[in-house]
């Protein structure tokens, strides 16, 4: 039987053709159209300016390394992310420390932020899970008060929204953080293929992140002076560019972002009202105040209660109804590598409890009516 896929990419044949214009000009890799696509994604957010580079993991690397922390740092993160995230903390030699999950939200708890916060602590890293957004201008308050430093992870909350005094608040403004990172990985609202993203309103960091994205290098006033063959490579960078015509899909892709979400949102809604009476089994993320991006639809399952195991229930959905589905997350210090750091079980009872009973149904723009009842019908065949 072929599986409904948790997630996947919607690619139009206009994306197609603005792919294939851009092969044909002289700008194979980075080009006119990064600068374009940058330009309209930092519209897009509100934010003055963004930087596209080949990942969101590399994203998330310059983010964290363009604040250029000296020796013997921290940042606070949640463990219900992709590995991404903490990753790049260890990447620049950073200490990870892991601040447990709202159960209500699945999101970072910011009064566990406030609990961790060390004279070490430089960064926070929340992470927007789902598409639904974090309590930022809380976050905000607790660093502030610390200088400390805050990255939010974007990569499922391109296009979400916040409430904050009377007015909506895009992810990606950065105007409760210091850059805000995105993924354009194919499962995520919309796609580059790969692809990533950072967002700021700090012209330093923009300058920054431009020049680490390819060695470090700096071609500016400075450098012009001497030459326009001179350059001059300050910091140690890496070579994290994007392709031109990545970025032409991206183009694309993102004036149709808005239409991706609310397709998302029909969807998700169906969801909800179809699995509202069910038994041992609820949507995991209810937060009416704020606007997902509705990247995922994880839900809760006592699978006890119903007499089944997780791995028997993920089985049984997809051989007998063709519906997919995924764990969103393990918890990264779970992971071996984070064991061996040190990390044990039982350090974030919340995010465990929500790892044991989660599971992400079949969500994306280009779903059919008839996939949505597929999926409904498999869990009410289920769960009962
Ligand atoms: C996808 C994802 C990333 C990494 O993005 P890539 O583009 O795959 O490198 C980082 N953080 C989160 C939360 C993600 O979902």
């Amino acid at each position: 039987m072929t599986v409904i896929p948790y997630g996947r990419q919607t690619i139009e044949f206009d994306d197609i053709d603005a792919v294939l214009k851009t092969l044909s000009t002289d700008w194979l890799t980075q080009g006119p159209r990064v600068k374009e696509f940058e330009e309209a994604l930092a519209q897009y957010c509100g934010a003055r300016y963004a930087v596209a580079v080949s990942s969101g993991t590399a994203a998330l690397h310059l983010a964290v390394l363009a604040l250029d922390l000296k020796k013997n740092w921290d940042a606070i993160t949640t463990p219900i992310s992709f590995v991404a995230t903490s990753n790049s903390v260890l990447y620049v030699q950073g200490k990870v420390v892991f601040a447990d999950i709202e159960p209500a939200t699945v999101n970072i708890d910011p009064g566990q932020i406030a609990k961790k916060i060390r004279p070490s602590t430089k960064v926070i890293l929340p992470v927007h899970f789902g598409g639904l957004p974090c309590r930022m201008p809380e976050i905000y308050t607790i660093a502030l008060r610390q200088k400390i430093k805050i990255i939010e992870d974007g990569s499922h909350a391109l296009g979400a929204r916040y409430h904050y005094k009377g007015e909506w608040v895009k992810v990606g403004s950065c105007r409760h953080s210091d850059m805000t990172v995105f993924s354009f990985h194919p499962v995520k609202t919309m796609t580059l293929g790969e692809g990533g993203a950072i967002a700021t309103n700090d012209p330093e960091l923009y300058k920054k992140l431009l020049a680490l994205r390819t060695h470090g290098i700096y071609r500016d006033e400075k450098t012009q002076k001497i030459g326009p063959w001179f350059y001059e490579m300050r910091e140690l960078g890496f070579n994290y560019r994007v392709t031109d015509f990545q970025c032409a899909l991206g183009l694309s892709q993102l004036k149709k972002l808005d239409r991706f979400i609310e397709e998302r949102r029909e969807i998700a809604a169906q969801y909800q009202e179809a699995f509202k009476d069910l038994p041992y089994f609820q949507a995991a993320q209810t937060n009416c105040e704020f606007e997902s991006a509705h990247h995922l639809f994880a839900v809760r399952i006592n699978f006890k209660k119903l007499k089944t195991t997780r791995q028997k229930f993920i089985s049984a959905l997809a051989e007998f109804h063709g519906v997919g589905s995924q764990v969103h997350y393990i918890p990264i210090y779970c992971q071996p590598y984070y064991r061996r750091l040190g990390f044990k079980k039982g350090l974030c009872p919340n995010a465990e409890r929500y790892y044991e009973e989660t599971l992400s149904l079949p969500l994306f723009p280009s779903m059919t009516e008839s996939q949505v009842q597929t999926v409904i019908n498999g869990i009410k065949a289920l769960v009962h």
